[in-house]
């Protein structure tokens, strides 16, 4: 499994795995939980959740599949921008904590910017930190400007990701945020990286995977895995869908066909507003 550094020192897969609308059907349930956890035993042990999934069902669901796992899992969770302040966020974190059934979260990211001050939001997570509550903390959802108005911000540079959508089908952090984010030699996280599983049923795509050899999954993931300093976390609820997305680590993506790529999803070529989902 690549491994990506992050600026704390953690060293964490490339290809992880999300969490969103898992823990929210019941009848999915032992079935979601089998493949998170076949997902750990392939080495996509970086799992993302976030409170706002199912209203704490995503971290409920989580906190299950790692029962006696959980040495081996690297835990991202996210704080909703309404509870980013001094007083919420530890409340917010407990919650967490809690559902997650674990002692501290690897790593706490604020979800999108909202109204509360980023200095404050840095002070909130370093209050966290030096409780022991999380190890360390990052952001989703901002774009240049945010992000360097948090790296200006006291303790700011602390930051460990950035975590915005980022597939095929959606290139435009390409052309400023992710060379800012090297810049300061802070990874990526990618999310809907199969654009919610749209990206897998256009033409170019299904075309290229076939040449190939691939899946569409596994080249949409591919694609990202050759990326510098980008990690991946595709949702499955499914187990032959996850050894499937898994199955991109085995398919290093050659120079040409990262070409033939860009032709077929043409990188940005000016700004564009950070999209998310
Ligand atoms: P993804 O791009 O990961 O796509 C997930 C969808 O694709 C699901 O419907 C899934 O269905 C389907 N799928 C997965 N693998 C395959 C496959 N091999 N073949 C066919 N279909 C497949 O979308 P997400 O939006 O879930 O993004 C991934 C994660 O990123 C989220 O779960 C969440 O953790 C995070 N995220 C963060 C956001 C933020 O604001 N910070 C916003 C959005 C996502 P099934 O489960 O049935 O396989």
């Amino acid at each position: 499994m690549k491994r990506i550094t992050l600026p704390g020192g953690a060293a964490v897969p490339a290809l992880g795995q999300g969490a969103w609308h898992l823990g929210e059907d019941p009848v999915q349930r032992d079935e979601e939980i089998a493949a998170i956890r076949r997902g750990i035993d392939l080495g996509m042990t970086l799992i993302d959740t976030a409170e706002m999934y199912g209203d704490g069902k995503s971290e409920l669901l989580v906190g299950e599949a790692i029962q006696g796992r959980r040495d081996q899992v690297f835990v991202v969770t996210k704080v909703y921008p309404h509870n980013a302040s001094r007083r919420a966020m530890r409340t917010a974190c407990d919650g967490s904590l809690q559902r997650l059934r674990i002692d501290v979260i690897d790593l706490y990211l604020l979800h999108w910017p909202g109204a509360v001050p980023l200095d404050e939001t840095v002070e909130a997570f370093e209050a966290l930190r030096q409780n022991g509550k999380i190890r360390h903390w990052g952001v989703s959802n901002l774009d240049p400007q945010l992000m360097r108005s948090l790296l200006a911000v006291p303790g700011g540079k602390a930051v460990q990701t950035d975590q915005v959508l980022y597939n095929l089908a959606h290139r435009g952090v390409e052309w400023d945020l992710l060379p800012l984010l090297r810049r300061h030699r802070i990874p990526a996280m990618a999310y809907s990286p199969l654009e919610q599983g749209r990206l897998l049923r256009t033409r170019a795509l299904t075309v290229f995977a076939k040449k190939h050899g691939m899946t569409p999954a596994q080249v949409a993931i591919a694609w990202l895995l050759a990326q510098e300093d980008v990690i991946a976390i595709p949702k499955t609820g499914n187990r032959q869908r996850l050894e499937e997305n898994a199955g991109a680590l085995a398919h290093q993506l050659a120079p040409d066909h990262l070409r033939e790529l860009d032709d077929l999803f043409p990188p940005p070529t000016g700004p564009t507003p950070l999209e998310m989902i």
